[in-house]
């Protein structure tokens, strides 16, 4: 499951998921492109992890709901690499209300942030991709896209979408040899998840059978996968990574 001299994308690589999805496959010797949106520094730290691995990286401020700094993102990465092979949409952010006290700025952004920001990336890789004959696009979605969640309507319908977006694409893009697929985690350790109240994360381990959050390593161990050869004809899927909570 080698992933050797790929050029990857991923987007939010500065914490979280797509910080573990970085270092993973900078442990693979992969050339990184570590996108951020505010905090440079922790970017920085992943860098450095990333060439301590044996890796290459470099660190990409952009705002992933801008579609000229996203096209700029892919310039970078391809004349800075020569490719680009694998673009992680991982990207996200929460507003959660119920539906009466949502602010319709809260289901903007999170549209904007976690669906759009996808589209805009995967646009500005796609021509790069179809010249090349080959690529790897993984969407993070997440389970809630699948089975919905109150007080979340803005989030699921981002994560939902991601998941029309993913097959959409699959079809579009396979006969230029281009795989696009979706991860959709369950409850996963981050500071997303730490931000929630301790009864709310008790009402979520009880419908998990495998009795236990998932780590953010059992997202990246995903997209490697998805990312390598041994996945070469799996393409419009989406991979459930959730203890079994569906
Ligand atoms: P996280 O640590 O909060 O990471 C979110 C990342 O998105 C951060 O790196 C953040 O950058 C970046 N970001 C936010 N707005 C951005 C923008 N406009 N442009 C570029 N980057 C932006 O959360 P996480 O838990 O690792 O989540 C990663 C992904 O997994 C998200 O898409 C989330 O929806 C999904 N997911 C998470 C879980 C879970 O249980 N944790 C479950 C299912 C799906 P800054 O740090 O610089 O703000």
């Amino acid at each position: 499951m080698k992933n050797n001299n790929q050029t990857v994308i991923i987007t939010g690589a500065n914490s979280g998921i797509g910080k573990k999805i970085a270092l993973a496959f900078g442990a693979q010797k992969a050339n990184v492109v570590v996108n951020y949106i505010v905090d440079e520094s922790s970017a920085d730290d992943v860098v450095t992890a990333i060439k301590d691995l044996g890796g290459n990286a470099i660190t990409y401020h952009a705002d992933v709901t801008d579609l000229e700094a996203c096209q700029t993102m892919v310039k970078t990465a391809q004349s800075t690499f020569d490719s680009v092979d694998v673009l992680v949409n991982n990207s996200g952010i929460t507003r959660d209300n119920l539906i009466i006290r949502m602010k319709e700025t809260d289901f903007d952004q999170v549209i904007d942030v976690n669906l759009k920001g996808a589209w805009n990336m995967s646009k500005s890789v796609a021509r790069v991709m179809m010249k090349q004959k080959r690529g790897n696009i993984i969407n993070i979605s997440s389970v809630v896209g699948i089975i919905g969640n109150p007080g979340q309507s803005n989030y699921v319908a981002s994560k939902a979408g991601l998941i029309g977006l993913t097959k959409s694409l699959s079809k579009e893009l396979g006969l230029r040899g281009i795989r696009v697929n979706a991860i959709a985690p369950g409850f996963i350790q981050t500071k997303m998840t730490d931000a929630l109240d301790d009864d709310v994360k008790a009402a979520y381990l009880q419908q998990i059978p495998l009795n236990a959050f998932g780590k953010a390593e059992d997202i990246a161990h995903a997209a490697l996968f998805l990312a390598s050869p041994k996945a070469s004809y799996i393409t419009g899927q989406v991979l459930n990574v959730n203890g079994g909570m569906i």
